[in-house]
């Protein structure tokens, strides 16, 4: 019996074909991959400018850091993401404020988000979870109210669609999107990320910081003595993607689409299997919006049940199924209550829906069979 985690990747044949030409290819790393990537990405978004990077969490610490906030700035996220949504503020010296969730999106609630605004909030980072995309426009206008910053984490939301029916990676309401192509999330490149925006200005930052600050491009430098010269003008980091990244992202995006299509049938079935069942909860799609799901999500009542989380998850590894918790909320882990003075009680709906959440299997490579399978364990164990 093949165990089927709660997600991988989808590898294809050509997705093999592609990565072994750039391995015979002259450059395995700043060759013409990583601009066609870029290219395919802002084609597919409706982004104009697009930098791909080595991960999701470095194209947060660029989009913080090309933002350039003052030191002692707040930033209000999300509790319910993985630290790196986060963690990305405090490395640009920012103080992360966190805003509960809706009860019914899992997303940050802009409610929530209006009562954290004092003077020193400079930026919202809005986290797109398990593929749903944020309530953007009324994000978008608080922030303008309040002339905040805004960075969308789209790592989950790759092919999702907002309630207009564009395309998440457009930046229509944020400075800045992120997109993180780890093998677990909608479409990988083994490590990776990419950070879209329509602001020349902090594109041009960016790509200066992705590479150590270092530039060689005539037009920037302050003298230029000959093509071996360069110039380090900001201190930046080593955050590039390999041409063999690149091109495995470039076969991916090319089935996005069909990623999506799997995943949203998938998600047809669990919510045909589970709804109107005594101890489970479905998740919510807002009308209107298309999610490419990157995670299922159920919240199971285990008082009712009488069984605790761990058990369920045992008993569900025991039929071969994997399951994870996403997210334990930011502001409960050790290090953000030692350095914040957050505390268990600050965020009651995220800590209330963390309580009852599980995830449980969702990714494009999921046979029919393998969903069978697991509404079959869940309907076994939960009852
Ligand atoms: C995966 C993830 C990240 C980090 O991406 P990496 O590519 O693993 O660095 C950031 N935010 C969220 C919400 C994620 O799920």
């Amino acid at each position: 019996m093949e165990f089927i985690p709660y997600g991988r990747q989808t590898i294809e044949a050509e997705d093999e074909q592609a990565v072994l030409e750039v391995l015979r290819s002259p450059f395995l790393t700043q060759g013409p991959k990583v601009a066609e990537f870029e290219q395919a990405l802002c084609s597919y978004t409706g982004a104009r400018y697009c930098l791909a990077v080595a991960s999701g969490t470095a194209a947060l610490h660029l989009a913080v850091a090309a933002l350039d906030l003052p030191e002692g700035s707040e930033g209000i996220t999300t509790p319910n993401t993985f630290t790196a949504s986060a963690n990305s503020m405090v490395y640009c010296g920012i103080t992360p404020v966190f805003a509960d969730i809706d009860a019914d999106s899992y997303n940050i609630s802009p409610a929530a988000i209006s009562k954290k605004i004092n003077s020193r909030t400079r930026l919202i980072t809005a986290v797109h979870f398990a593929g749903q995309a944020a309530d953007m426009p009324a994000i978008a206008r608080i922030a303008n109210q309040n002339k905040l910053k805004v960075i969308e984490d789209a790592a989950h939301a790759i092919g999702s669609c907002y309630e207009d029916g564009s395309r998440v990676g457009n930046c229509r309401y944020s400075d800045l999107t992120i997109f993180s192509f780890h093998p677990v999330k909608t479409m990988t490149t083994g490590e990776g990320g990419a950070i879209m925006t329509n602001d020349e200005a902090l594109y041009r930052k960016m790509l200066l910081l992705r590479s150590h600050g270092i530039t060689k491009e005539p037009a920037l430098l302050s003298q230029n003595p000959g093509p071996w010269y360069y110039e380090m003008q900001a201190l930046g980091w080593h955050y590039r993607l390999t041409d063999i990244q690149a091109t495995l992202g470039i076969s991916q995006l090319a089935r996005i689409e069909k990623f999506k299509a799997k995943r949203r049938a998938i998600v047809a079935k669990y919510n045909e299997a589970f709804n109107n069942h005594p101890y489970i909860t479905i998740p919510k799609e807002k009308t209107g919006t298309s999610a490419c799901f990157h995670l299922y999500v159920i919240q199971i009542d285990f008082e009712q049940l009488g069984k605790s989380r761990s058990e369920v998850i045992a008993q569900l590894a025991t039929y071969g199924i994997g399951s994870q918790v996403h997210y334990i909320p930011v502001h409960t882990q050790p290090w953000y209550q030692a350095s914040y003075g957050y505390r268990e009680g600050d965020y009651p709906v995220a800590e209330r829906y963390y309580h009852h959440c599980l995830s449980i299997p969702l990714y494009s490579a999921m046979s029919e069979e393998d969903v069978q399978r697991v509404i079959f364990a869940i309907q076994e164990i939960i009852k």
